[in-house]
């Protein structure tokens, strides 16, 4: 089973250790001159994607020949795939463009999101926790596991669009008696997290998605068909609130939810659970927290600068596309309603930095971090291979570096020896008087 989708291509690693410092997680290492991704701590955000200037760090999706393996191939396109087309002349043309591509079906993922978007309302007039912190950022539930694990009950225990979309999807040919076997459902990710997903889903015990493609890998295609269009049956069924998912605040419905904050890029979400931790944010209600900077639309899946598709995605908010927007059916809605949104099973920590089963040796492993430590020169220059000394110093003690990795130990040893040297010449009887 694939557990990650972000990995390494050792052949393009040149060892530069610029990964090693953006990791939200400490998860990377630089040893041999090579970078490597601890398994265990990565939680596919994919900053190490951005920051390595070789093409190192790879997203795994799925590829596009995976929905030949269907008889009904069903597209569930992310909202921030609108932003990457500016010269569209609207949303219709893309999901016209998805069909001709060779999808039978297409269900916009930003219909479910409204529908998701109530849930959250409904779900915090009666949360006994708070703030409640967002869960469709697969990132964000994994960074909790493993560095706020004290939060997890304050993790909404809600299903994510894309999810909801697929389960919506899977019912509708299950009620045509049509065998699941023959139905295919594909997500247009922006971000390789939400391929993790189907793999090792999060609150729930199986993914109803079939596979994720790269909005990177449809880009081209769309494009061409943009410019050629001969399909024009699709009819888009989303409004402004489920597309302005792809941005900050997607989740938040202003009415209900009050006392909310929206924060997204990592640095940022870390700082704001950590006032979470401290307890210094109970006064706030909900809390949507977002990976990428500038939310869905800063995926590294993406094609287009954040913020210039999120100017081409408020334009077509602002349109609206009243004329050709096809609301769902009573019918359709009443059975979207009728889908299971929440969690089924607890979530559970996942903790990384555990020194050892025995409470004892961990403890004396502790200390001999800090001893360590302390021998350290703390300005963290990277050149062991570890983000900080800290990390270093555990690394030593868990017996996955060698102390003489670091340049200022080497250094001391070096001096050390040439002294012991130095002091071996002083008491070695000079040659001439042995004559
Ligand atoms: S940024 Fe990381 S993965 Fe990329 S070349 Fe440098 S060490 Fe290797
Ligand atoms: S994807 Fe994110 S968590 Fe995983 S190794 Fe890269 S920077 Fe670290």
């Amino acid at each position: 089973m694939q557990s990650h989708s972000v990995t390494l291509d050792k052949a393009r690693c040149i060892g530069c250790t610029d990964c090693i410092k953006r990791c939200p997680t400490e998860a990377i290492r630089v040893r041999g001159s090579k970078a490597t991704i601890i398994e265990e701590r990565c939680i596919d955000c994919g900053n190490c994607i951005r920051i390595c200037r070789n093409g190192a760090k790879q997203a795994v999706t799925d590829e596009l020949s995976l929905m030949n393996q269907f008889k009904y191939k069903v597209v569930l396109p992310a909202p921030s795939l609108y932003g990457q087309f500016p010269k569209a002349p609207n949303i219709t043309a893309i999901l016209n463009a998805l069909y001709e591509i060779g999808f039978t079906e297409v269900f916009e993922v930003a219909t479910a999101s409204e529908m998701i978007t109530k849930y959250i309302g409904d779900y915090l007039e009666s949360a006994k926790y708070f703030p409640m912190i967002s869960s469709s950022c697969p990132v964000i539930i994994r960074l909790i596991q493993r560095r706020f694990p004290s939060l997890m009950q304050q993790v909404l225990p809600i299903i994510s669009p894309m999810e909801l979309a697929a389960r919506f999807i899977k019912t509708q040919y299950k009620l045509r008696k049509i065998d699941e076997s023959q139905v295919g459902v594909f997500f247009i990710s922006p971000c390789p997290a939400k391929a993790t997903e189907l793999h090792r889903p999060k609150g729930i015990e199986k993914s109803s998605v079939d596979g994720v493609f790269a909005i990177q890998s449809l880009y081209k295609p769309i494009l061409n068909i943009l410019s050629h269009p001969s399909y024009k049956g699709a009819k888009r069924q989303s409004g402004a609130a489920g597309i302005a998912w792809a941005m900050q605040t997607g989740g938040i419905d202003e009415k209900r939810i009050k006392n909310h904050i929206a924060v997204d890029g990592l640095d940022n979400v870390i700082a704001i659970l950590e006032k979470v931790e401290d307890g210094s944010l109970n006064h706030v209600t909900y809390i949507e927290a977002l990976a990428c900077t500038g939310g869905c639309l800063g995926g590294v899946l993406n094609i287009e600068n954040a913020f210039m598709s999120r100017n081409t995605l408020k334009k077509w908010i602002d349109e609206e596309e009243k004329d050709t927007r096809e609301v769902l059916s009573k019918y359709q809605i009443q059975l979207l309603q009728s889908i299971p949104y929440l969690f089924e099973k607890d979530l559970t920590p996942r903790l990384v930095f555990t020194l050892d089963q025995d409470v004892n040796r961990a403890l004396e492993k502790m200390t001999e971090i800090e001893l360590l430590y302390n021998r350290l020169p703390h300005i963290d220059c990277g050149s062991c291979g570890a983000p900080t000394c800290r990390c270093f110093a555990e690394d030593v003690v868990m017996q996955k570096s060698n102390i003489e990795e670091c340049i200022f130990i080497l250094r001391e040893k070096i001096k050390e020896l040439s002294d012991q040297m130095y002091q071996l010449t002083q008491t070695v009887i000079p040659t001439d008087s042995k004559k």
